[in-house]
């Protein structure tokens, strides 16, 4: 059996997951008609305390609607080079929204109130308009590092101050609420909108939906369409993501202990240079200039350890809930014993 540590979105259905899909009541969503996509929208806007949410096939999505919804072309969005809103989402944000990026070189992947007020640009006609601010909580490439609340608001307090709209990434937000002390509501009141992912930690198959006020989301929603991102009967997968909303997050904690364990036998490896500091179930780290990260994928591999790497020398690994105690000390083992 593999053991699959590429991302956290490798999981498979649970068999309580799959009956919960099996037994979902459907209709049509194009027409509103889907009760368990209806019943995922609400639970959801309601558990961030906005007035409405929208289901969608994948994350990519989420956050291209809100920066669609959010800005018009000439306008700039300023984000962290990290963010998976520039590296991983195929320059959507000129494809789809004709506007240019600002991009900041945060620590850990994180944006100050500071680095923000610096990059907004003056007012003139030759200047993009600043507009958008996108935070990524947890940070996916620096390594699943988390904003606190305090930090959060701070940033929100800023975009308000400045007029600026402002998304949170929160593909993993779940998994930085497990470190933070700070509920989902308080989390809510901070951003213009909130893109959360069903198919990562939470282990659903498909699925993220955007959070925001009515006319936010009715916008959102008609550009979903003209993307042919409006499903029918997809009451099926909204099933799997209300069960994963009831009974996936809790676990996280077990994901975050496992990636400490890792981390510990990865600090005692001849082979591994530096780990980058290991806050939730993402670990990133870089290897010896002498080890090529394809040799060491491939050491993994005849173990059946599957990873990624993201960058020169550079590898991670991410928890999810497909990987058990019993994983994760064969995986110790493995890389102490790597020459
Ligand atoms: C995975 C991910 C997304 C969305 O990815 P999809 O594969 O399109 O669902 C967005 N942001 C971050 C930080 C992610 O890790």
């Amino acid at each position: 059996m593999i053991i699959n540590l590429l991302s956290d979105t490798v999981t498979k259905p649970t068999p309580g997951m799959l009956e919960a899909m099996f037994k979902a009541e459907v209709g049509d969503d194009v027409f509103n008609q889907d009760p368990t996509v209806n019943k995922l929208q609400s639970k959801v806007s309601n558990l961030f305390k906005k007035e409405a949410a929208l289901f969608c096939p994948s994350g990519t999505m989420t956050n291209q609607l809100a920066i669609k919804a959010h800005t018009n072309p000439l306008d700039e969005m300023i984000c962290d080079q990290t963010s998976h809103v520039y590296q991983y989402e195929n320059g959507g944000y000129s494809f789809h929204s004709g506007i240019s990026i600002r991009l900041i070189h945060g620590i850990n992947g994180k944006l100050t109130p500071e680095d923000i007020r610096k990059a907004i640009n003056p007012h003139a006609e030759w200047y993009p308009h600043s507009k958008l601010v996108v935070i990524e909580n947890t940070c996916n490439k620096a390594g699943g590092g988390y904003y606190t609340l305090e930090e959060m608001a701070a940033i929100s307090e800023t975009c308000k101050k400045h007029h600026l709209k402002l998304h949170l990434d929160g593909a993993r937000i779940f998994n930085a609420l497990t470190e933070i002390d700070a509920s989902t509501q308080e989390v809510g009141a901070l951003f213009d909108s909130i893109s959360i992912c069903l198919s990562k930690g939470l282990g659903a198959p498909v699925g993220s939906l955007l959070i925001g006020n009515n006319d936010f989301i009715f916008q959102a929603r008609r550009f979903r369409k003209v993307m042919g991102g409006a499903m029918r009967q997809s009451g099926y997968l909204a099933a799997a993501g209300i069960y994963a909303l009831d009974h996936h997050i809790d676990r996280l904690t077990i994901d975050h202990q496992h990636a400490k364990k890792i981390e510990q036998a990865l600090l005692s490896s001849p082979l591994i240079k530096e780990v980058l500091p290991v806050y939730t179930n993402i670990i990133v780290f870089k290897l010896q200039p002498e080890v090529t990260a394809k040799v060491f994928i491939q050491q993994l591999a005849n173990q059946q350890i599957s990873a990624i790497d993201i960058g020169e020398n550079t590898i991670r690994f991410v928890l999810h809930l497909d990987i058990t105690s019993a994983m994760v000390s064969t995986v110790c083992s493995v890389l102490k014993a790597l020459r």
